[in-house]
């Protein structure tokens, strides 16, 4: 089987969360997609032929391409388990006996292959030989490469893993399943797939778990219990390393570990820039428990919370009750500093429970039913936190944040419910602030072009770049096969960041930035030359970020910028950019 002997391997993928980990692997299971029966208007089932044609195409061409990677001192075996692989997707019961369902059953080719898996997988097991249950492994593996091609879906998985002090390896997880491992102790991720500016990699960057996503095909190159190093700055996972390599990547983590001790120093010195500019710089939070990190960076509060972490590997969402005390925790830690509650942005890469509303219903959730307008549908989802936040800013300087805003009819609404919220609070005598200030992410590029109408009615933006990119690009911030189009430098990007911070200036409101750019010091000085003043990071880069604010001149900044601004030429724009960063250790 893959991976016999001791052989070094490094399987490159994209670094989603820094810092270093040297452990055993714990192999995740692939499980089987949760499919669902749908029926087909008899003019659409020809084309579902042709789609369910197309996958069993698409994953031929990934079992070549896995075949062309193997190293040539793998060992033939190798390459014919991938053979086998190969072989069945030729099969007539894998690739006639579902097209025949799809015709006499008009329905969708998942539903059909998973008729014809379940039909052969209790043909073998009714044969109780070691050998044929293998085949039967092979047939799930088969058909779970196809399911996901048909469904570019994501599956489930809650159960406990025995994943304490190890790295885990998946083809994918999601921000639930991060949020789990971590609990149990883990020690590392990587993944097949994923971007990293996915929720799953802002969580493991915020919960200082190293990862590594968009490994493709790496499954056959790792084994249960094999000792890997995972480096998460590079984006590499070394197999089978030797001594004199581990001891490498030791003395590397514990460099990283003294850079991050002598940034510290930094705690509480204030954001300014060398010639004066005072700026804001606030921090992330996922979870309640974050806040610790807050407080030991130093920030001048949240500048944004991603209270969805709160109803996640749960069944039940919490209550009103239960989320007053939790936004409570949150604001307790950062004593008199303000707290920014986003409501919640379910939906998209972020579900909590397939049978909930937010389950992945359409095949574009991220265009689908998220964040302001799941809770505009699903009030009773919505009115709880609306209380909760109202109350919480009662008794300290909270505000409350709306994402994905894109018209001015939904942030209407969203007023309109915050004043009936403060009207059922009034009348219980329960104490809460009518005039707690409110204000929305600009993420969506309708409303960043829109910025001057939406910053005329709120009291701030915070620019939420994750998705702004995502949105002005169209690429997928969880799909790694299109991460190197996701450029926050692309000038549609930065025009659009440039008309939110003017508009904001315009309306006397101020214009944060809360995506993953703001905390990526590579842009730092580019966002001070565009007028940005206000920065919320994961708590992990906050110090890093101090310290280039700190080192930087604005004015000097401004102009770089504007050059970079008129330039239509990407060189010329790299140009600028290291001119920018020039003094800077990156
Ligand atoms: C963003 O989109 O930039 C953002 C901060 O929100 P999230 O990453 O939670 O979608
Ligand atoms: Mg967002």
């Amino acid at each position: 089987m893959p991976g016999t002997g001791p052989m070094l391997l490094a399987l490159h993928g994209i670094g989603a969360s820094k810092g270093i980990a040297i452990g055993k692997v714990y192999m995740v299971e692939r499980g089987h997609l949760d499919v669902q029966e749908k029926r087909l208007p008899k003019p659409r089932v020809e084309a579902e032929v042709r789609r369910f044609r197309n996958a069993l195409g698409a994953a031929r061409k990934e079992l070549e391409a896995v075949k062309d990677r193997i190293p040539e001192e793998a060992g033939p075996e190798i390459a014919a388990f991938i053979d086998t692989h190969l072989l069945m997707l030729e099969d007539a019961a894998l690739s006639s006996e579902p097209v025949r369902h799809i015709r006499e059953l008009r329905c969708n080719a998942g539903w059909a292959l998973k008729l014809q898996r379940d039909a052969l997988v209790a043909v073998f097991d009714a044969m109780e030989d070691p050998y044929l249950r293998t085949r039967r492994d092979d047939v799930n593996h088969v058909v779970d490469r196809v399911q996901r091609i048909l469904t570019s879906g994501r599956r489930r998985r809650t159960q406990v893993m025995p994943v304490k002090g190890r790295i885990v390896f998946a083809d994918d997880l999601t921000p639930a399943d991060t949020v789990l491992m971590q609990h149990q102790g883990v020690l590392a991720m990587i993944t097949e797939y994923g971007g990293p500016t996915s929720h799953t990699a802002i969580l493991a960057r915020s919960l200082r778990i190293p990862a590594v996503v968009g490994l493709h095909d790496s499954r056959p190159y790792l084994r249960n219990d094999e000792t890997v190093i995972v480096d998460g700055r590079e984006g590499v996972v070394l197999v089978n390393p030797g001594r004199e390599t581990v001891r490498h990547y030791r003395r590397l983590a514990s460099q990283l570990e003294r850079k991050q001790g002598a940034l510290l120093k930094l705690k509480k010195a204030p954001a300014v820039t060398a010639d004066g500019e005072s700026v804001v710089l606030q921090a992330n939070v996922e979870l309640p428990s974050d806040v610790e990190l807050v407080g030991q960076v130093g920030a001048a509060g949240v500048g944004l919370y991603r209270t969805e972490f709160l109803f996640m590997n749960r069944e039940v969402p919490p209550d009103e009750e239960e989320q007053y005390a939790a936004y409570r925790q949150v604001a307790g830690a950062v004593p008199g500093a303000p707290v920014t509650i986003r409501t919640l942005d379910l939906g998209a890469d972020k579900q909590v429970d397939g049978s909930r509303p937010g389950a992945p219903t359409t095949s574009n959730p991220a265009l689908g039913l998220r964040a302001v307008r799941l809770c505009l549908k699903e009030q009773s989802l919505f009115k709880p936190q609306v209380r909760a936040i109202l109350r919480v800013a009662a008794e300290s300087p909270v505000r409350m944040m709306i994402p994905m805003l894109a018209t001015t009819q939904e942030l209407a609404q969203v007023l309109q419910i915050v004043k009936d919220c403060g009207r059922e609070l009034a009348a219980e005598g329960r104490a809460f602030d009518a005039r707690i200030p409110i204000g929305a992410m600009i993420e969506v590029p309708a409303a960043a072009v829109c910025a001057d109408i939406f910053a005329r009615r709120l009291d701030f933006l915070s620019i939420g770049t994750n998705d702004l990119i995502q949105y002005t690009i169209a690429i997928d911030r969880v799909d790694d096969e299109v991460n190197y189009l996701y450029d926050p430098l692309h000038p549609a990007v930065l025009r659009l960041i440039q008309i939110t911070i003017r508009a904001g200036q315009k309306a006397g409101i101020p214009v944060a930035m809360c995506g993953e750019m703001a905390g990526d010091s590579r842009y730092t000085r580019l966002l001070l030359g565009l007028g940005l003043k206000e920065f919320s990071v994961h708590p992990n880069a906050l110090l890093d970020i101090k310290h280039v604010i700190n080192e930087s001149h604005v004015g000097e900044m401004r102009k770089l910028t504007a050059r970079l601004m008129r330039t239509a030429k990407t060189v010329s724009r790299d140009a600028l950019m290291d001119e920018m960063n020039r003094t800077l250790d990156l």
